[in-house]
């Protein structure tokens, strides 16, 4: 469960909080102050104390943090410690990539299956997973207790896979679908709307002009 009150935005920066302290705890270092860590990640010192005070009081004036304690903490408080099973609906191109990204572990997350609609695609293997038809998911959800489904089909399928995950009994929805899709309260949906980061990136590149 979230903890109530942590504001939206101080809840996107813990990420960025833990891979920096994961960075120095690798590099051996027992302490970091917020200004270290706020020139790293070009954010004012103040707001990373106060982001970090939402979760404890950590922190000596004067010295600053204790990395491995931080990191505990920062770990426990977003899950990240804890196993996390996925399903990716839509094997595809993005589907097979992300099911194939042997970098989610370090956060937790395993991806146990893809589910497809394509007979061409249903009883193939992705990075040794199964691609199974979409009509087994909520089997499958329910019997292995899955909480979280990703979105990997067209915009147009992306509200119907969305029902059919909240129906199997998913809570958590991350969606790649460049689409708005409603969920029910109680439901949390992370939508990665890489287009539209595209077309800001484009509007950048068009401002700045081309450099001979
Ligand atoms: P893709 O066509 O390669 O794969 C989509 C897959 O979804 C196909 O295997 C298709 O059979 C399956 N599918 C269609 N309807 C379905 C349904 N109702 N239930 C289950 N599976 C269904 O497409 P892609 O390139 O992987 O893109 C997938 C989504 O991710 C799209 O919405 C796309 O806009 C978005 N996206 C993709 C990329 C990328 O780099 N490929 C980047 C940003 C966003």
């Amino acid at each position: 469960m979230d903890k109530p009150g942590i504001p939206r935005p101080t809840l996107s920066r813990l990420p960025l909080y833990h891979r920096f302290l994961a960075q120095v705890s690798e590099a051996g270092r027992a302490v970091v102050s917020s200004e270290e860590m706020g020139r790293a990640l070009n954010l004012p010192a103040a707001q990373i104390r106060k982001d970090l005070s939402c979760l404890a009081e950590f922190g000596r004036p004067g010295v600053g943090y204790e990395v491995a304690e931080l990191l505990a903490n920062l770990e426990e408080f977003l899950g990240l410690a804890n196993d996390k099973e996925a399903v990716v609906v839509g094997a595809g191109r993005l589907g097979q990539a992300l099911a194939s990204y042997p970098g989610f572990a370090a956060y937790g997350l395993r991806i146990v299956a893809l589910f497809d609609v394509d007979p061409a695609k249903i009883g193939l293997e992705v990075a040794e997973r199964p691609v199974f038809a979409l009509e087994k998911l909520a089997d499958l959800v329910g019997r292995l207790h899955i909480q979280m489904g990703i979105i990997t089909v067209p915009a147009a399928a992306a509200q119907a896979v969305a029902d059919a995950m909240v129906a199997a009994g998913i809570t958590v929805i991350w969606n790649f679908a460049p689409a708005r899709v409603g969920v029910p309260a109680g439901i949390w949906l992370e939508s990665e709307d890489l287009a539209s980061h595209l077309a800001t990136l484009s509007y950048h590149i068009k401002r700045r002009g081309r450099k001979a």
